[in-house]
Formats: C-alpha cells, sequence, structure tokens
C-alpha cells in the first residue's frame, strides 16, 4: 500500500531494526523452527498474555502436542488441562477446533495464504500476518497492542484504536513501516519495543530507538496515547463455591458447558444466592447430606466484564470413596492429592490448595 500522506518509515524502521540486534528477544521457543503450526499457537497463546507466563505452557504443549495431527487427534479435556492456568479459554477451544479441521480439510497443511489463514477460529488479520512473517519471511503487516501503542505514540494518531478510522489509519502505517526485508526480525522487533520499552505505563523513552522523531514523546503528551476509552468500573459479584469432599479427600467437579466463561473446564458447584441451605441444595441436587460446612477465606477473581468474589465452603460428606454415582454423568471426583488429568480455571486451582494450609 502506498500513502503520499505519511511520513518517511525508513528512519523508524532501521532504528527498530538496529535496536533489536543490540536488545531484541532472539531466543524465543517458538523461533527455533519457522514452522507455522508452533507459530500459530505461540501467537494464540501471546494474545492478552506476556512472553514469560506464555513460555512454560507453549514448552508444555509442544512437548505433548508437537504437530498438528497430534492437537487435532487429541480430545478436547486433554487441551483444556494443557491450557488451564492461561485463561481466556476460547483459545484454546479454536485452536483445537482449527486443528481437525486442517486436519480434515486441508490434509493437515497448514494454510498458506492470509486469507486462508484468517479464516481458522479465533484468527485476526495481525495473527495471520505474524504467522506468514515468521514462517516464511512474507511481508504483511501485524497490529497487535503492542504495535497500536507505539504507532499512536510515535505519530500522535487521535482517536482510541478500537474506532474504525483510526484502526484504517493504524493499518496504514503499520503496512508502511514494515519492510521488504528482513520482515521476521521487524515483527519480533516492533513486538519487543511494546512489550520492553513503549510500555503501557512508564515507558523508556530515553532508550527508545526511535524517539527523535516521535511527536508525542516531542510534544510531553506520551501519556495520553493512545487515547483510552471511558472505561465503566467493572462491577463485583459473588458467589459461593461448594467443596464437597468425599471420605477419601476427592472432591466433586463438574464439567461446564462448551460456552460462557470457563467453557468446558472442571469447576466446583456453585450457588449464587447466600441464603440457599446448602444440605437442602445437596440432597435435591446430588442425593447426598453433608455432615459439617465451613467457609474458607475469600478470594477474587477478575473476568473481562466483572470481578467475582467467591467464598468457599468446605462441605463433608456422607459419600463413600466407592462412590460411581456421578461418574460418566458431567461430574468427577477429584482427587487433588493426585490430580487426574482435568482442566481447571485458575480460580478453581486457587481454591483446591487452600485445603493444604487446613
Ligand atoms: Fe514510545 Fe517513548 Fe519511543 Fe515514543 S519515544 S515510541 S512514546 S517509547
Amino acid at each position: 500500500m502506498t500513502d503520499n500522506s505519511l511520513p518517511d518509515s525508513s528512519d523508524f524502521t532501521i532504528g527498530i531494526l538496529d535496536w533489536y540486534d543490540q536488545h531484541g528477544r532472539r531466543n524465543l521457543p517458538w523461533h527455533a523452527q519457522q514452522d507455522p503450526y508452533r507459530i500459530w499457537v505461540s501467537e494464540i497463546m501471546l494474545q492478552q498474555t506476556r512472553v514469560e507466563t506464555v513460555i512454560p505452557f507453549y514448552q508444555d504443549f509442544m512437548h505433548r502436542f508437537p504437530d498438528i495431527g497430534s492437537l487435532a487427534e487429541a480430545n478436547l479435556d486433554e487441551v483444556m488441562t494443557y491450557w488451564s492456568g492461561l485463561g481466556y479459554y476460547s483459545r484454546a477451544r479454536n485452536l483445537h477446533r482449527a486443528a481437525r479441521r486442517i486436519c480434515n480439510e486441508q490434509g493437515g497443511c497448514f494454510p498458506q495464504t492470509l486469507h486462508e489463514i484468517m479464516s481458522l477460529p479465533g484468527v485476526g488479520r495481525s495473527t495471520a500476518g505474524a504467522i506468514l512473517a515468521f514462517s516464511r519471511n512474507a511481508r504483511h503487516p501485524i497490529l497487535d497492542a503492542n504495535v497500536k501503542r507505539i504507532l499512536s505514540r510515535y505519530h500522535a494518531v487521535e482517536g482510541p484504536p478500537e474506532k474504525q478510522d483510526t484502526q484504517k489509519r493504524l493499518w496504514a502505517l503499520a503496512d508502511q513501516h514494515t519492510p521488504e526485508a528482513r520482515v521476521a526480525e521487524y515483527t519480533q522487533a516492533i513486538m519487543d519495543l511494546g512489550a520492553l520499552i513503549c510500555r503501557v505505563h512508564k515507558p523508556l523513552c530515553t532508550e527508545c530507538p526511535v524517539a527523535s522523531e516521535c511527536l508525542a514523546y516531542s510534544q510531553d503528551q506520551v501519556a495520553s496515547f493512545p487515547a483510552r476509552k471511558q472505561k465503566k468500573p467493572r462491577p463485583l459479584k459473588s458467589c459461593w463455591m461448594l467443596l464437597l469432599r468425599r471420605s477419601d479427600g476427592c472432591i466433586l467437579l463438574y464439567k461446564r458447558p462448551a460456552k460462557g466463561i470457563w467453557g468446558g473446564l472442571w469447576s466446583l458447584p456453585q450457588l449464587d444466592d447466600p441464603e440457599l441451605d446448602v444440605n437442602q441444595y445437596c440432597k435435591e441436587m446430588f442425593e447426598f447430606e453433608v455432615t459439617s460446612i465451613h467457609s474458607l477465606a475469600r478470594i477474587r477473581h477478575g473476568f473481562s466484564h466483572y470481578e467475582l468474589e467467591i467464598t468457599p465452603v468446605l462441605c463433608e460428606t456422607i459419600v463413600p470413596e466407592t462412590d460411581q454415582t456421578y461418574d460418566n454423568h458431567g461430574y468427577i471426583w477429584y482427587n487433588p492429592k493426585c490430580p487426574a488429568t482435568a482442566g481447571l480455571p485458575a480460580a478453581v486451582k486457587r481454591i483446591l490448595a487452600l485445603l493444604d494450609s487446613l
């Protein structure tokens, strides 16, 4: 794309590449091979998640699912187990669905064009561009959150980045700055610059390789870019989660529906009404009685649209350890001391960990 109204981009691009040569992150595990499958998995994991957090999850995931065929053949439960703790679980479901589609419809060959890659569930233009840049050194711009922030500041782009006009302008700038050669390195370089220098809070402008031409910096307006949406405060909701304990220490978990919060993961039975009689609830719901009820320390868990305050309630039950009533009915008796393969939300893991300190 050529737009004569845009400023000359060569200083910006050269500055970032020179900086990357000295300071960039060169040993990321997904760059060891130019395998589009591995890069795809890493890019999906990196959405909304920092590199340092992703690396151990990525390594375990690749150990178990080293290629697209192994991911497609696995059952979703196991995939969710490997995603457990990374959050934004629809990413894992989409990854699994896309792997099956690639194996069923394309003989396991990863798609090669931007358009084909963007048609995979969970893959947008920026992710598709990054996959092609890293796996084939093909010239495609990216516009993830880091790049949006750098370009908004460098060019003092007005308007919230999620607005269509602003998006259009940012994509044009991203395209203009993307070089013809060293595309993979440039792509990593601009991601790194956003993560390490042009950070959300307290950017390190004095160490920035493009500071001399940065409009926001020269105008002392860095904090004003990118423009922020008026954030509504997140409402606080409350619930009670039951730790229904069998005589051998196993805890009853149920599988959440595939869609919605923690979709497809194993969770604790949940009550939203504090007035509800736990014993009565267990009799009606599970046909067993509880012999003691004990509230544990509350925890808070943040979702994108609300904050959840959870009161864990430990209930001893009279269920014997030989009980199999719930097996294969969307429930499992889960042994926290010897956990079976089951994807658990991070909040449920935290609650189960409370049992260790009792
Ligand atoms: Fe970001 Fe500061 Fe560099 Fe401008 S000078 S691109 S605001 S780090």
